[in-house]
């Protein structure tokens, strides 16, 4: 198991090592991702890209090998997620209601749905941490009159009682509070003082089984939390087993999700970024991916978007070249802005959220909560680890109102020019961005000097706390 446990953490230092190697590459080349679509003539110039390019994706490839084959992996983070499910429902279904401390979570804040349910997770993480059971008060959901039951299993088995309601104090992380027998909390953005477990911090019971099965133990935690809390309903389950049948998802494999954002989130909160980017990355996965599965004939994409126009776009540039290009249109159509944030709406993104989190590899921006709730999702939903299986064309993944991300030196740098900074073995970094060129940006904490750095010279550094 020890020997398992280095070579695991050997290949992901392998895969991300490639992986900044390809970006490093690709930045000098630029007509890299043209490559293969070039017509006609082959200069030998683009021959020798091709071939490079090849042997990349072969390198890419086969240290994918041995997280396919690794069953105890699969068995560990089974293991792992009966035991934080079992955990969450005892928490949430107490023998005793009464006497329980509890967490009231409101669930009205005011962003879209993938925002919401992550406000509903950083409270259950602060009920999970505190022991206490958290109810929902969802009575001005603006995605459903009906309330979070419209579309998901009750989060609790106990109600919160007039007397809870008017009790309750609000946390402040004074002890006379944290004592209290009802508490509610603020949204994250206003805490008056963060705590040690919000992400993203890990438990440190689980930590060393976590790191040593899973690329990105915080995206799984996290993962586990949303998983739990997005039981479906009935109704919802009809529904969502309905869509998968539609679209026959079980049998296209390996499929990659492609989540496209834009309308009111461009330009004030992202870039836009037009579908050939996207496409590109989509490209790169298969070109891996066919060494992997030597008889893979589809190139297989669901694509999710605000935007109706970038499914009829898809449809009519990506057709050909094995692509089999699937999506909701009346998701899409659900989605237009005038009712985005409403009933209309809510099984459209739900469903989404659901295919896109089902998919082997993700192709977003992580700069929107509806790809980074999918990509927590597709960690708590298979017993693989998908942790590093996403392509995300602005920012690192992140959670609203975390401690944020550090990384540890593993090999020291000297600043090649003015944008770097030195680093020494064993500096830590408050990790901000990657600039998929090789090169990322952070600050490190010993020089408090900010710059860019060649990313494969840090590894992440886990935030492992008692819960
Ligand atoms: P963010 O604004 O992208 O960070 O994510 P939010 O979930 O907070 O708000 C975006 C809202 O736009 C979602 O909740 C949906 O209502 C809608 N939306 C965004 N992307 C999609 C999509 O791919 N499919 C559907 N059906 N709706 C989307």
């Amino acid at each position: 198991e020890e020997r398992m446990d280095q070579l695991r953490r050997q290949e992901r230092t392998i895969q991300a090592a490639l992986e900044n190697l390809f970006f490093l590459y690709k930045d000098h080349v630029p007509t890299i991702s043209n490559v293969s679509s070039t017509q006609g003539q082959i200069s030998a110039a683009d021959k020798k890209q091709n071939e490079a390019v090849e042997m990349f994706q072969y390198l890419l490839a086969r240290t994918q090998q041995l997280t396919i084959n690794d069953e105890s992996r699969k068995q560990k983070l089974r293991n792992l997620t009966k035991m934080v499910e079992t955990r969450l429902h005892n928490l949430q279904h107490p023998q005793e209601c009464e006497g329980r401390k509890k967490l009231i979570c409101k669930l009205e804040k005011s962003c879209g749905f993938a925002c919401q349910i992550h406000h509903v997770i950083y409270c259950l993480i602060v009920a999970y941490a505190t022991n206490r059971t958290m109810l929902l008060d969802d009575k001005t959901w603006r995605y459903s009159d009906d309330g979070w039951t419209s579309v998901f299993q009750p989060v609790s088995s106990c109600k919160i009682s007039a007397h809870e309601a008017r009790s309750a104090k609000r946390w402040t992380g004074k002890a006379d509070v944290t004592s209290a027998s009802v508490i509610h909390i603020p949204i994250v953005d206003v805490l008056e003082q963060q705590m040690p477990y919000l992400p993203q911090s890990i438990p440190a019971d689980l930590a060393s089984d976590l790191i040593s099965v899973h690329s990105y133990p915080p995206a799984w935690w996290i993962g586990q939390f949303a998983q739990y809390l997005m039981r479906p309903s009935d109704d919802l389950l009809l529904h969502l087993n309905a869509e998968e049948k539609r679209l026959v998802l079980a049998n296209w494999r390996p499929l990659v999700g492609v989540h496209v954002r834009r309308t009111d989130k461009v330009p004030s909160e992202a870039a836009e970024h037009a579908l050939s980017e996207y496409m590109t990355w989509v490209d790169h996965y298969f070109n891996v991916q066919r060494f992997n599965y030597p008889q893979l004939a589809y190139k297989p994409v669901y694509l999710a978007t605000d935007d109706g126009p970038v499914i009829e776009e898809a449809y009519d540039k990506y057709s050909t070249n094995g692509y089999v290009m699937m999506a909701n249109e009346k998701i899409a159509a659900s989605a237009r802005l005038d009712t985005r944030y409403n009933e209309k709406s809510l099984y459209g993104i739900i469903t989404d959220i659901h295919i896109l989190s089902k998919t082997n590899y993700l192709v977003c921006t992580f700069s929107s909560q509806v790809c980074r709730l999918a990509y927590e999702l597709m960690q708590a939903r298979s017993f693989e680890d998908k942790g590093m299986n996403f392509h995300s064309l602005d920012d690192i993944y992140y959670y609203g109102g975390q401690l944020g991300r550090e990384l540890t030196v593993v090999e020291a740098h000297s600043a090649q020019r003015p944008a770097e900074i030195d680093l020494k073995e064993g500096d830590v970094v408050k990790y901000e961005a990657n600039l998929q060129n090789g090169y990322s940006i952070g600050r490190n904490a010993r020089t408090n000097r900010r710059g860019q750095f060649p990313s494969f010279k840090t590894i992440d550094k886990w935030r492992i706390v008692e819960f």
